[in-house]
């Protein structure tokens, strides 16, 4: 009986966490963010929250 040398690894390797979706950077307030949120975000309301801090 040969026993095959194969040893048994589970390939279930996860890749590490990437940085997960892509951020996007706004062109008009530099606000950067998920591609939807930039996307569906207020300038207006973001500048002037930027002033504030
Ligand atoms: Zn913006």
């Amino acid at each position: 009986m040969k026993t095959s040398d194969r040893t048994y690894q589970e390939s279930t390797e996860q890749s590490d966490n990437q940085l997960g979706p892509e951020l996007k950077e706004c062109p008009v307030c530099s606000a950067v963010g998920l591609p939807e949120r930039i996307k569906d975000h207020d300038c207006q309301s973001f500048l002037e929250q930027r002033r504030r801090q």
